[in-house]
C-alpha cells in the first residue's frame, strides 16, 4: 500500500511589504505638474489673504504668481508659476509689514495650517530658517523633513514661508473662505 506522502505546501506569496505606506491623510504631492497658468489663480489670492488676516500681523506677500523657473535649478518650473504657490515673509518692514517677532507669530500660523492641512489644501511649505539647509513639509509625508544637504535656495536665514496649495483650492476662493472659517474660526463649512 503506497504512503500517501503529503505533499509539501509551497511557500505562500508572502504579502507586499508595507514598510512605504503613507501616513493617515496624506495626499499626492503634485509639484509643478499642472504646468504655468496663465494669470494668477482666485482661490490662491483669497488663501493669500486669509493667510495674513490670521497670522497677526506677521505674515506679507512677497510673491505669488510669476513666470519663471525655480530659484537656482534653472529648467525646472517654478510652482509659482502655476498660480499655486506663495511666498509668505515675517520681515519686520519699516512700512508696517511683519512684527519684530514675526517669525514666532507667523510659526504659530503655520503650525495650525500643517495641522489641519487638508482642510486647507495645503501641498507643501518650505521653511528657509532653520540651520543646516532649511525645513520642508510635504503633504506625501504629513510631516517636516529638516535638510540635511543644500536643497532650497534662500537656506538658511530666508526670512519667509513658501506655501503651496491645491489646484481645487487655487481655484475655489468660496472653498478657501470656508476652510478658513472651520479651521480658525470653527465655523462649520
Ligand atoms: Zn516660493
Amino acid at each position: 500500500m503506497a504512503t500517501n506522502k503529503a505533499k509539501k505546501t509551497k511557500p505562500q506569496i508572502k504579502p507586499a511589504k508595507t514598510t512605504n505606506t503613507r501616513p493617515p491623510g496624506a495626499t499626492d504631492y503634485i509639484g509643478n505638474a499642472d504646468g504655468p497658468a496663465k494669470a494668477p489663480r482666485p482661490g490662491m489670492d483669497e488663501w493669500i489673504r486669509q493667510a495674513i488676516k490670521y497670522a497677526n500681523g506677521s505674515l506679507w506677500n512677497n510673491g505669488s504668481y510669476g513666470q519663471r523657473d525655480m530659484k537656482g535649478k534653472p529648467g525646472t518650473l517654478s510652482v509659482h508659476a502655476t498660480g499655486r504657490a506663495v511666498d509668505l515673509s515675517y520681515r519686520d518692514m519699516p512700512d508696517h509689514r511683519g512684527k519684530p517677532n514675526g517669525r514666532q507669530l507667523s510659526k504659530v500660523f503655520i503650525d495650525a495650517c500643517v495641522a489641519n492641512a487638508n482642510e486647507l489644501g495645503l501641498q507643501m511649505v518650505i521653511d528657509y530658517w532653520p540651520q543646516p539647509f532649511g525645513r520642508a513639509w510635504r503633504c506625501d509625508r504629513m510631516a517636516w523633513q529638516v535638510y540635511q544637504k543644500p536643497t532650497v535656495s534662500g537656506a538658511p536665514g530666508g526670512d519667509w514661508w513658501h506655501v503651496e496649495i491645491t489646484p481645487k483650492m487655487a481655484d475655489d476662493p468660496n472653498l478657501v473662505k470656508a476652510a478658513f472659517l472651520k479651521v480658525f474660526e470653527g465655523i462649520p463649512a
